[in-house]
C-alpha cells in the first residue's frame, strides 16, 4: 500500500507544478502526462498487489510479522486412554511431549502452536482438525505411542492418510519429522507409511508420529522418562523447522529465490 501513496504524492505535486506552468500548451501537455502516470501507476499498483496474493503473503509488510500457525495434536485424551499398558495411558504421554513441543515452538517470534485439545479433554477427530483449520494452520502433527500384541516390538514411524498423493507436502513433512526422530532418538526406524487416518479432513499437510511402543518394556520406561520426552520433542521441533524452511538445494540458484 505504500508504493500506492507514493505515487499518487508524486502525481498530485506534478499537477500543482502544472498549474504554475507559464502557458496554456504547457498545462494541457502536463495534465495528459498525469493521466498517463496515473494509468501507469495503477497497472503497476495493481500487478503488484496481484502478485504478493498469489504468493500467499510471502513478502508481508515488515512492520506487520505475519505468523505461521501450527496444529499440534495430543492424540486421544479423555475417556479415550490410546494404548495402556498397566496404568500407563497413551494420551497422558502425547499430552506431555505435545506440551513441551509447544513450549519450544512459543520461544519462536514468528510461529504461533495450536493444541486441539486442553488437558485431559474428550475431543472427536473432526473437532480436533476443525480447530487447526479454524486457526489456519500451516500443518498438523498427530503424536501418538503404539502398541503391539507381542513387547519385541519398538521403534518410530510416520503416516500419511491414504488418500493423500505422493507429491502431496505431507510426505515431505512425514519425511522432515522422522528423520528427525530417528537421528535423535536412535531409534528403529519403521519408516513412512500409508493408511486410513481421519486426517484425511485436514487440508494442510497432516501426519500422525509414533514416537514409540508401549508394549515394549525398554520403550515405556524412556516414553515415561521426562528427559526423553524432552528429547523426542526437540526432535519433532527440528523436523517441523526443516518442513518449514527447507534447506536450499543445489539447482536453486539466488535469482529464483523471492
Ligand atoms: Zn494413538
Amino acid at each position: 500500500m505504500s508504493l500506492y501513496w507514493v505515487g499518487r504524492a508524486g502525481t498530485r505535486r506534478k499537477t500543482r507544478r502544472s498549474e504554475r506552468g507559464r502557458n496554456r500548451v504547457y498545462t494541457v501537455v502536463m495534465k495528459r502526462l498525469t493521466v498517463v502516470l496515473l494509468a501507469v501507476g495503477g497497472v503497476v499498483v495493481l500487478s503488484l498487489a496481484l502478485s504478493g496474493a498469489f504468493r500467499g503473503g510471502a513478502c508481508p509488510p515488515s512492520s506487520e510479522p505475519s505468523v505461521t500457525v501450527v496444529a499440534l495434536d495430543a492424540g486421544h485424551g479423555g475417556i479415550d486412554p490410546g494404548a495402556t499398558a498397566g496404568d500407563v495411558y497413551e494420551k497422558t504421554i502425547t499430552e506431555q511431549v505435545v506440551t513441551k513441543l509447544a513450549a519450544l515452538i512459543r520461544e519462536l517470534p514468528d510461529v504461533e502452536p495450536v493444541l486441539t485439545r486442553v488437558a485431559d479433554e474428550t475431543i472427536s477427530n473432526a473437532d480436533r482438525v476443525q480447530r487447526a483449520e479454524d486457526a489456519g494452520a500451516v500443518l498438523y502433527l498427530s503424536v501418538h505411542t503404539n502398541a503391539s500384541t507381542g513387547s519385541q516390538a519398538h521403534g518410530v514411524e510416520v503416516w500419511v492418510d491414504k488418500t493423500r498423493s505422493l507429491e502431496d507436502p505431507s510426505f515431505a513433512l512425514a519425511d522432515a519429522v522422522l528423520s528427525e526422530l530417528v537421528a535423535a532418538t536412535g531409534a528403529r526406524d519403521r519408516g513412512i507409511r500409508s493408511g486410513e487416518l481421519y486426517m484425511h479432513r485436514a487440508s494442510m499437510p497432516a501426519v500422525s508420529v509414533e514416537i514409540g511402543f508401549l508394549s515394549n518394556p525398554k520403550e515405556r520406561a524412556r516414553l515415561l522418562d521426562p528427559a526423553y520426552q524432552e528429547l523426542v520433542a526437540q526432535a519433532l521441533f527440528q523436523g517441523l523447522a526443516r518442513f518449514l524452511v527447507p534447506e536450499p538445494t543445489e539447482e536453486e540458484t539466488p535469482s529464483s529465490a523471492s
